[in-house]
């Protein structure tokens, strides 16, 4: 097993110290399928598959998948269980990330499990409940003004010799959110979803599930959500001019640049998908509707469900299986 780069296909051992490609192109994971029956994954925090929920709404019914009972309480830990796992059997014992609070937990979380030193980069408007959670798996919590972005720039120039763990760079991450790929298509009886509503910031949610049904052989339409705040994804997708970026709600969509912009885009059009971006008061309306559902969910859940709303306003065919991730709980926010 080891990394190439998406660009130039130079190789790079699992274990390298490097984030990308000296060519800047970023790393994509290359394993055999010996390495798939020797993966290593020992680092364990209890984790199930997690419920797809049907709920009938406007006429639509939709299935929510609950990543919100993960241990950390976020789709991450799907990622950080699968890095961490690894990274523990090649020696690592210090690891950075950046996050806007949920891979920065996941990954803090099973580095506490795994005996290995973890330090956060945050940015300083996330959740005084987020950097509660990273700072008692105790990982060190660093605040960094001006936005996710910024958080993740100073990050990677204060690495020094420490491995950077990162949920959009390195592709370890995205292998272990593959799995939900998996438990989706075996809860609906081993068919592949018509659309997946997934709400979009650096875009390890899409880019994980995207992977895991180009291994099951069938792609459900992915259509990419964020809010009109941030929308990088939807205006590069639909060709349009670039807005500037406020700040959203919806913390974790709050990323302006995602790294991985056209391993996005791929996905969405590989898949015959779309790109929608939604009001912050839509968001706001849907998250009051999972509410009194029952499902206390974070706000991107509901801006994947205000997404899917609005795209089908008009109905949708009776026949169709429409998934909306919950990526995590709406006790963080
Ligand atoms: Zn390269």
């Amino acid at each position: 097993m080891h990394f190439y780069c998406e660009r130039c296909k130079k190789e790079y051992p699992v274990a390298t110290h490097a984030y990308a490609c000296e060519c800047g192109g970023l790393f994509r994971l290359y394993q055999s399928a010996m390495d798939i029956a020797d993966r290593h994954e020992d680092v364990t925090l209890g984790e199930t598959q997690t419920p797809l929920l049907p709920i009938e709404m406007d006429r639509c019914r939709f299935y929510f998948k609950m990543e919100d009972r993960q241990p950390t309480g976020s789709f991450k830990d799907r990622g950080a269980k699968r890095l961490i796992g690894e990274l523990v059997h090649i020696g690592i014992d210090r690891v950075v990330i950046d996050s806007a609070g949920n891979a920065g937990a996941a990954v803090a979380a099973y580095a506490a499990a795994a005996g290995i030193a973890c330090r956060v980069y945050v940015p300083d408007d996330i959740s005084a409940e987020r950097a509660k959670q990273i700072t008692a798996y105790g990982a060190d919590v660093i605040r960094v003004p001006n936005g996710r972005m910024n958080a993740s720039s100073v990050a990677r120039a204060e690495l020094g010799s420490d491995y950077y763990a990162s949920h959009v760079y390195n592709p370890l991450f995205a292998d272990g959110i593959k799995s939900m790929a998996q438990e989706i298509y075996h809860q609906l009886g081993d068919t592949v979803p018509d659309y997946i509503f997934v709400p979009v910031g650096n875009g390890s949610l899409l880019l994980g599930l995207y992977l895991g049904f180009v291994e099951i052989g069938r792609l459900p339409r992915f259509v990419g959500v964020q809010s009109t705040k941030c929308a990088p994804v939807v205006e590069a997708f639909h060709g349009l001019q670039e807005t500037p970026r406020k700040s959203t709600i919806a913390e974790t969509l709050r990323v302006g640049a995602p790294p991985r912009l056209p391993g996005i885009l791929k996905a969405l059009r590989n898949s015959s998908g779309d790109a929608v971006a939604v009001e912050d008061s839509e968001i706001l309306k849907a998250a009051k509707t999972l509410n009194h559902r029952g499902i206390y969910a974070e706000l991107t859940a509901a801006a994947a469900l205000a997404g899917a709303r609005s795209f089908f306003a008009d109905g949708m065919p009776d026949n169709y299986r429409v998934v909306i991730p919950v990526p995590g709980s709406g006790l963080k926010r």
